[in-house]
């Protein structure tokens, strides 16, 4: 009889929190106010970009942006460079209540656009303004060939996550306690996720991801008062990464959204198989459904409740070590691959 048991980790390393951030509309102060502090806190971010207007002001009846810049195609790809991701915030933002949206361009041409303006694949559309287009959307994204949407709503996210409803809760200055008012915010905000309010109790096993847009000291006077709410400054990001890695220190990990949604596919289509060679070896057999050309990192991480005290794996090759009295392996797999575990 075999007391040997393999699981695979709901989250990589077997983290106790993942965590996400991302800036619709992919405003330029990202360079120099949003950067330097995600250096700072060694953690990638990720922006949604509107694909009609990198380089240049948005300037359209009814935004609450005005004089405000977006990226240009050369500005993203000096952050993708550097471990950032990009997804495609439509072509054009248009209200979501005009007549006669063209969601072939807003959903599909924009991603295309992003692709060929920054030479990264897009592999992620995040739905705009509010989510009354959701479910036209979707077979547009779908249809694109997208892995996933980030949308709104309460942002603990569990492993089983709905890849095309990613949700996200708002950072932002909430003038007049805004973010607290459900109905007046039109997103079901959660005050567990407020600045300074992160527990482990409440991102234990979680993958938050929070959305802010313009991060500065101030907004140009063109906008409204109320844009503050959907905004950030660069104390309160400061202080959200740092409330961050204090709450989990190392079983933190801190992620684009892609690297998450790949991790997430890959566990979803992996079925292990354990069989015992020998009192002092057993092998672990990974059979892996067809998972989307687009997931590009095919990794998982691995947890061995193995009877001796210690283990090596494949003679060496993958490095393992003890956590939580389980031996833990992160590696690439595929269908058919193969881990001979072995008493050390
Ligand atoms: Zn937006």
């Amino acid at each position: 009889m075999s007391d040997f048991t393999v699981a695979i980790a709901p989250w990589k390393e077997n983290a106790a929190f993942v965590y996400s951030v991302t800036y619709d509309e992919a405003t330029i102060d990202v360079l120099t106010n949003v950067y330097p502090i995600h250096q700072e806190y060694d953690m990638p971010g990720h922006v949604c970009a509107v694909s009609g207007y990198l380089g240049t002001e948005r300037l359209y009846r009814g935004t609450s942006m005005r004089e405000i810049f977006h990226m240009s195609a050369e500005q993203l790809h000096f952050l993708i460079a550097r471990g950032w991701t990009v997804s495609s915030h439509s072509h054009s933002h248009p209200p979501t209540g005009q007549e006669g949206i063209d969601l072939d361009m807003e959903v599909q041409v924009s991603k295309w656009e992003l692709e060929k303006a920054t030479g990264s694949p897009v592999r992620l559309f995040t739905y705009w303004n509010d989510l009354a287009l959701f479910d036209r959307i979707l077979p547009h994204a779908k249809a694109a060939g997208y892995l996933g949407a980030l949308s709104i709503g309460y942002p603990f996210n569990t492993p089983d996550f709905d890849r095309w409803n990613i949700a996200r809760g708002t950072l932002g200055r909430d003038l007049e306690g805004w973010l607290e008012e459900p109905l007046v915010s039109l997103y079901s905000h959660s005050r567990d996720a407020f600045p300074g309010k992160l527990t482990r109790e409440k991102t234990a096993g979680r993958w938050l991801v929070d959305i802010t847009h313009i991060v500065a000291h101030r907004l140009p006077r063109a906008c409204p008062e109320s844009l503050w709410n959907r905004c950030s400054t660069p104390d309160i990001l400061e202080s959200r990464l740092q409330e961050v890695r204090a709450l989990w220190g190392d079983r933190l990990w801190a992620a684009v959204p892609e690297a998450v949604l790949d991790y997430a596919l890959m566990r979803r289509a992996a079925r292990l198989a354990v069989q015992r060679v020998s009192p002092e070896c057993f092998t672990c057999t990974v059979s892996l459904d067809p998972v989307p050309e687009a997931v590009s990192r095919r990794e998982l991480t691995f947890r061995a409740d193995i009877p001796w005290q210690r283990a090596e794996i494949n003679r060496g090759k993958v490095s393992a070590f003890m956590q939580e009295g389980l031996l833990t392996w992160t590696a690439e797999a595929r269908d058919g691959t193969q881990f001979a575990v072995r008493a050390a």
